[in-house]
């Protein structure tokens, strides 16, 4: 650090750990920002994919086709230096 304590500073952890709450055997709920995960089976094969919903913002994702988990909302902590 240099010791300077002016401006903002915006802290942003970019993968933060997802705490899910497992509430069956087919859903969880992530504690942090309320995702919500189900496991689905395929109706026209025999696999299984994942729906991730948030009702909050209506954010709506699956991977279906192979996407990725979506990440957890990032933590922005801003610290304010503010003179004294
Ligand atoms: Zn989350």
């Amino acid at each position: 650090m240099t010791g300077k304590s002016r401006g903002v500073v915006l802290i942003i952890e970019k993968t933060p750990r997802r705490r899910w709450d497992k509430r069956d055997e087919y859903t969880s709920v992530c504690e942090r920002c309320e995702l919500k995960a189900y496991r689905r089976p395929d109706p026209y094969s025999r696999r299984w994919f994942t729906e991730w919903t948030r009702e909050a913002d209506g954010f709506y994702a699956h991977n279906y086709n192979g996407g990725k988990t979506p990440p957890c909302d990032p933590i922005a902590v801003e610290v304010r230096d503010e003179e004294v």
